[in-house]
């Protein structure tokens, strides 16, 4: 089976400091975040920034800061950037920090809802995602709420504006979206294309019970803050303890921890 490769999100756009002490927000807290999950496992760091005030945003410039952080510091960990919806609002705001040229950025590919806003993506604003993405050489990473986003995905490739493989990440247990059941994950599973490289992004109480069924299947793991403040009833996580503990599994399990390295083939990028 292919090595696991363990993603981190460490901040994602909801976790407040209220909420839980351990979520990273500012550049520097967000970058010793993931350089010390990266030392526990982590492959591929799924990046949100916040404001001063700890608002999600798509600010460039705060983005450039965490990643000149991880070269300064150099971290071989595999960039990602979230151009998800609650980070701003037009399709320019979106796309800014791609012009940083990540190694992969987030593209989702239909629209559903999240707890109190809608996760609007509408056709324009894909295909301009879609298109600066294939234009900068930078690998999509399909963020899937809904079946219909696979079906999408494939349509796009189809279009020559997404090159294969298509990579996906296979979100469950969002309110508003699927529940994160195990048929669900299989449903999901079954309608990727025979090519696909995925990963499971569990809400809620079952991430744990559902990612070993992922990893049991040959696909990977995104774990951390941004998807779940606790790591056990009325425990709250840490994003390295999160990492630590599907690395665990994974040796358990006898499966390999891919490294960033091993990223590069397996997503085929530079
Ligand atoms: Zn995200």
């Amino acid at each position: 089976m292919e090595k696991l490769i363990i993603t981190i999100a460490p901040t994602g756009n909801v976790p407040t400091k209220k909420m839980t002490h351990h979520v990273p927000v500012t550049p520097e807290e967000i970058a010793n975040d993931i350089i010390a999950c990266y030392e526990a496992g982590a492959a591929v760091a799924h990046i949100h920034v916040r404001d001063e005030e700890g608002i999600p945003t798509s600010d460039k410039d705060i983005f450039a800061k965490v990643l000149r952080q991880l070269e300064e510091r150099a971290c071989p960990i595999t960039r990602q950037i979230s151009t998800g919806a609650r980070g701003g609002k037009s399709a320019e705001e979106r796309g800014a920090s791609l012009s940083l040229k990540p190694q992969s950025a987030s593209l989702s590919t239909g629209s559903s809802n999240f707890p109190t806003t809608i996760n609007a993506n509408d056709p324009a604003l894909i295909n301009y995602l879609a298109s600066i993405m294939l234009e900068g050489d930078i690998k999509p990473e399909i963020e899937v709420f809904d079946v219909a986003m696979i079906h999408n995905a494939v349509q796009l490739q189809k279009a020559g504006m997404i090159k294969g493989p298509l990579l996906f990440n296979l979100v469950l247990g969002v309110k508003g979206s699927l529940p994160a059941t195990a048929k669900n994950l299989f449903f999901l599973v079954e309608s990727l294309p025979p090519d696909a490289i995925w990963s499971v992004s569990v809400i809620g109480s079952k991430h744990v019970n559902l990612s070993m069924i992922a990893m049991a299947l040959g696909g990977h793991v995104r774990v951390g803050l941004e998807d779940n403040i606790y790591y056990s009833k009325d425990v709250l996580a840490t994003n390295i303890a999160l990492v630590e503990r599907i690395a665990n599994l994974a040796k358990a399990m006898g499966r390999e921890i891919a490294s960033p390295e091993d990223v590069k083939r397996i997503w085929d990028i530079k």
